[in-house]
């Protein structure tokens, strides 16, 4: 019997192994469960192994049959023999490849056994000696194509970004299994990343570019020099591994976090054990990475805080199409440090999800006060996000609206009208006594829908004259006001709200982003309306 796995490494085969059938093009379900069980088994606290020498281990969630029988196979012999062939049949690295060129999983394959190569290298290398057109089914066209995307590999820029959630995500998890910094993209919040980079100080690298290697997340090594590696990802995404010695890793880190304008106006940098000492030899005051976009050699201001939040004013309940109740909503974000929370669900117009009328509003008052009193000083506010409707109206009657502490002004349709017509819209709304803040302004999906035509340096004269605020929603998809958007509304005065939007429990956790968005706006904690103390909210009517 071989010893004992851990959690982490039993959890790690069942990674692998989900990665490799995900490669092979099999049953996507099936992949699924493997990564769910693994998820589970790595946040149990009860040992793996002796759970499968008791025969217990089916106890587990999302643990059945099959898995069962592989973990036992795992756990009695120390590897899983179908995880074995599929290593040696699948070729990760040149599946990684194909994903990263446009070609699927089984075509890679079967053109790298036509051409009897086995590694990246060897297909790079087939490629440009013009063999590509001796595998049947690739004629000129299908070769220009491929060796157009091999030259595109080292610009990565021309690709899609990935969203900020799963690019720290991704980069945490990389950084975490090898003790290492995030860097690159993820590192300054950027709303979609493209460079992706880990940063490990070692004297000696080998055994931190091994351990890259064998991460879960890196199915394919493309390129491997003394102190730096390139991986990509199961999605094709690359991630390069940087091992400088320790002298030199304060150098390295602020280079690999960039951005490119930022690092080059600083000139040649010194060697530096850590940033601070690196700042000081340049003479320049420390630089949050969240500002290192265009060059700055000057003093940052102090920027606001995940700290500094007293309170989320946009979130979602089942009442529409959120996932918990007010009272389990308000529980959380009391839960988190906070002094209160506006509970905004939609109303009617939105339609694709269910919205919230006077009489509905009227009766959620009801459940917010029994909130009140069990959570008390902690303090609920009764809003709502209200549509601005296709004719300019708000989507609610003027007496609800008086009632209610918190008003977010939306515009959900309507999101491609001209410049002129809805700048008009969306400003005469902000008129209406009732409304406290206008969300995500401009309306971005991103990757899916560019801004609307907005005209926001008028929004913020009308803004400024009615005491409206405007957010900076926290969704990863949304980041809306966008970094330089919040900056010009802080220079221009206005006061931002940065929420989170949250449908569940979970999406409170969002107002990392929110405020890692208002940091990119300069924003102090000053500029922020809720790291106030609920009575200095700008609210319609007293509490
Ligand atoms: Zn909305
Ligand atoms: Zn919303």
């Amino acid at each position: 019997m071989a010893a004992d796995l851990d959690n982490a490494a039993i959890a790690a085969r069942l990674e692998a192994f989900a990665g490799l059938l995900d490669l092979s093009g099999s049953n996507p379900y099936t992949a699924r469960a493997y990564r769910r069980a693994a998820e589970t088994i790595r946040e149990s606290r009860a040992p793996i192994a002796e759970l499968v020498r008791t025969g217990r281990v089916q106890e587990l969630r999302g643990v059945g049959r099959g898995i069962a029988a592989r973990l036992t196979e795992l756990v009695e012999t120390g590897t899983i023999a179908e995880l074995d062939d599929l290593e040696r049949e699948v070729q990760p690295e040149l599946i990684g490849l194909g994903r990263f060129i446009g070609v699927g999983p089984k075509r890679m394959v079967q053109i790298g056994t036509a051409l009897g190569v086995r590694t990246a290298d060897e297909f790079r290398e087939a490629a440009r000696a013009g063999r590509l057109t001796s595998v049947p089914g690739i004629g000129p066209q299908t070769e220009q194509r491929i060796l157009g995307a091999l030259e595109r590999e080292r610009q990565p820029r021309e690709r899609r970004g990935m969203l900020i959630n799963n690019a720290r995500a991704l980069l945490e998890g990389i950084a975490g299994a090898l003790d290492g910094e995030v860097a690159g993209d993820p590192r300054r919040w950027a709303d979609s990343s493209y460079d992706f980079a880990v940063v490990r100080a070692a004297a000696r690298p080998q055994p931190v570019l091994d351990a890259f290697e064998r991460l879960p997340e890196i199915v394919a090594v493309l390129e491997r020099e003394q102190r730096r590696a390139v991986g990509v990802t199961v999605e094709g995404v690359p991630v390069e591994l940087l091992v400088p010695p320790p002298g030199r890793f304060g150098t390295e880190l602020l280079r690999a976090t960039g951005s490119h304008a930022y690092v080059d106006a600083l000139g040649k940098l010194p060697d530096a054990a850590d940033e601070e000492s690196l700042y000081v030899a340049l003479g320049v005051p420390w630089c949050p990475p969240e500002l290192r976009e265009e060059p700055f050699r000057g003093m940052p201001p102090q920027l606001v805080e995940p700290g500094d939040v007293r309170g989320d004013l946009h979130v979602h309940t089942t009442w529409s199409d959120g996932k918990a109740s007010v009272l389990e909503m308000a529980t959380a974000a009391r839960d988190l440090g906070y002094d209160y929370l506006a509970i905004c669900d939609h109303t009617p117009n939105v339609r694709v999800v269910p919205g919230l009328d006077a009489d509905d509003l009227r009766r959620q008052a009801e459940e917010i006060a029994a909130a009140n009193e069990e959570l008390t000083p902690f303090r609920v506010l009764r809003g709502t996000e209200v549509d601005i409707r296709r004719d300019g109206e708000l989507d609610l009657p003027d007496d609800i609206l008086a009632e209610l502490d918190w008003v977010q002004l939306s515009l959900h349709a309507g999101q491609r009208e001209r410049r002129e017509e809805l700048t008009r819209k969306v400003t005469e709304a902000m008129r209406h006594p009732a409304v406290t803040c206008l969300s995500h302004p401009r309306g971005r999906i991103i990757n899916h829908r560019p801004p609307n035509a907005l005209d926001l340096e008028r929004v913020f004269e009308v803004a400024l004259e009615t005491g409206v605020a405007v957010e900076t929603n926290g969704l990863p998809p949304r980041l809306d006001l966008s970094g330089p958007e919040v900056r010009l509304a802080v220079e221009a005065g206005v006061p931002v709200v940065a929420s989170t939007d949250a449908h569940s429990i979970r999406g409170l956790g969002n107002m990392r982003l929110a405020i890692a968005t208002a940091r990119r706006g300069w924003a102090t904690a000053a500029d922020i309306v809720n790291t106030r103390p609920l009575a200095e909210l700008p609210l319609r009517r007293p509490l």
